[in-house]
């Protein structure tokens, strides 16, 4: 099987600022401030400055590449090789997640052959639980829905 490795070469003696190939944030399309990823040199919105602490609220670019893909785990973790391949990350990340971060839209390249998994399913009550948005628990009995949490352990104060 032949692997194609492609590699991002620093382009050499392109002009800066060049009114044709002015860059673009390659998530969300806006000009302005742009800063390159640290983990795949893609464009970038330089916008973590806007981020409020702790509100978590997903309206920056470059954070949300950072901590919400495959790419920006990989680069954090300093796995080695390319992201697409690397079974650290398979391995590290719940399928459910693995894939999300992979094909959601914080993705300059999305993973191109997910794999398949099964959904997640609250071992309460047997409802589907989608890791991505959130609101389930995770206990010795497996995953629960929020419901079958706070029957559980009462609810949060
Ligand atoms: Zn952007
Ligand atoms: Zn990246
Ligand atoms: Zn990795
Ligand atoms: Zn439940």
């Amino acid at each position: 099987m032949g692997r194609r490795v492609q590699r991002i070469k620093r382009m050499t003696g392109s002009k800066k600022g060049g009114k044709s190939s002015e860059p673009r944030c390659g998530l969300c399309g806006k000009r302005g401030k742009l800063t390159r990823t640290e983990c795949c040199g893609n464009w970038i919105c330089d916008d973590e400055d806007k981020y409020v602490l702790f509100s978590f609220a997903r309206n920056s670019c470059h954070r949300n590449h950072r901590r919400y893909t495959l790419c920006g785990f990989h680069h954090t973790e300093r796995h080695e090789g390319r992201w697409q391949d690397c079974a650290v990350c398979r391995d590290e990340i719940e399928t459910e997640m693995y894939v999300h971060y992979g094909t959601n839209e914080y993705n300059f390249e999305k993973l191109s052959n997910p794999p398949k998994y099964e959904p997640t399913k609250c071992a309460g009550c047997g409802a589907v639980i989608v890791m991505s948005k959130g609101g389930y628990s995770c206990g010795p009995k497996g995953y629960l829905c929020m419901k079958c949490t706070e029957k559980e352990f009462g609810r949060m104060p």
